[in-house]
């Protein structure tokens, strides 16, 4: 269906746990989180009910998220069900990655499509400084495993940051060279908890562009805009929230674990949807579709964006 300004609304990404292995510091505070006494999050059931509704009002494209979707148990039982859905044309997942290698056949055998695995630095000393609790190998296997589970095409999500992972910039696009994978650098975005970064994390995106001259522009694919190394078998894409506002052509709605629509990642606007079921569930996912804001504010560096909450809690 389509919002109050004519952009119609297809894809929903659902968040279904907060809790996370692993502790990056622009995500999560390093002490982790109060946990959500198991019965504040949504049942498996009361995810697939919503997702059920929202397929039905038009979304197309569902991504599962977390915090770390491959902690939450009965995961697989839930992907089986969505891919299920009539009308659903595509179901996808983002992780860490670092479980995924025992998982990802399982992962596509329950009708996942493809995997989104995020990998922010190819250096196993930085792995573990920015997810705090990471080992790179874990993630590297997981990657591995996705390309032999037919998780693709691979998307890679690197957040660029300023001072940590910028000199690596060449490094991570020859990756497109060999394989065939897009690789996805996204700004860092200040958000929630977010660590304190200093204004020098906060790069934009085209400083991929200037390290690396001889990428080639390709056409956009949703909100990433594409880039190519001459004769690589993958592309660059760069995600650019803050440099960028892309609020025109947002087609997407997120569901917090604990039962919230979010129409905009970056507003403090949230709309229970716990408890409603049928028509009352469905009038509540129409109006909240119909009221998704224009657009969100600047974001600066300097600013935290409106959003109260960590990204572990909405999804990314
Ligand atoms: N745990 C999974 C993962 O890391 O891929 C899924 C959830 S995570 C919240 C989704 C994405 O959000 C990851 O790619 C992560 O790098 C990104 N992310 C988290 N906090 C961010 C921030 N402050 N700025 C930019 N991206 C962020
Ligand atoms: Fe966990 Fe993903 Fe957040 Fe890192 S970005 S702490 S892996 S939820």
């Amino acid at each position: 269906m389509k919002d109050y300004y004519g952009r119609e609304i297809t894809y929903l990404r659902i968040s279904v746990t907060d809790r996370c292995n692993l502790r990056c510091v622009y995500c999560m505070p390093e002490e982790g989180i109060v946990k959500q006494p198991h019965c504040d999050i949504l049942s498996l059931e009361e995810i697939a009910e919503i997702a059920r509704e929202a397929v039905g009002l038009g979304i197309r494209k569902i991504r599962i998220t977390g915090g770390e979707p491959l902690v939450r148990k009965g995961v697989l039982s839930l992907c089986r069900e969505l891919a299920s859905l009539p009308g659903l044309s595509e179901l996808a997942l983002t992780t860490n990655g670092t479980l995924l290698a025992p998982m990802a056949k399982e992962l596509k055998a329950a009708g996942v499509g493809r995997v989104n695995i995020s990998l922010d630095t190819l250096n196993p000393d930085k792995y573990r400084k920015i997810t705090r609790l990471g080992t790179l190998g874990d993630a590297l296997s997981g990657i591995r495993a996705a390309m032999e589970a037919g998780l693709t095409p691979l998307k890679i999500n690197t957040v660029l940051i300023g001072g940590f992972n910028d000199d690596e910039i060449p490094d991570l696009v020859a990756l497109t060279q060999r394989y065939p994978i897009e690789l996805r650098f996204i700004e860092l975005m200040p958000i929630g908890h977010a660590s304190p970064f200093g204004a020098e994390a906060y790069l934009p995106c085209g400083t991929v562009l200037e390290r690396v001259p001889q990428l080639q522009p390709l056409e956009k694919s949703g909100v990433a805009e594409l880039y190519q190394l001459p004769g690589g078998l993958g592309s660059v894409g760069l995600i650019r929230p803050i440099s960028h506002l892309f609020c025109g052509e947002c087609n997407r709605i997120r569901l917090t674990s604990d039962g919230y629509l979010k129409p905009c990642l970056f507003s403090t606007e949230e709309i229970p949807l716990r408890g409603l079921h049928g028509e009352a569930l469905r009038e509540r996912l129409e109006t909240a579709i119909a009221h998704k804001p224009a657009q969100h504010g600047v974001l600066t560096a300097a600013e935290h964006a409106g959003s109260a909450r960590d990204m572990n809690q909405i999804g990314g």
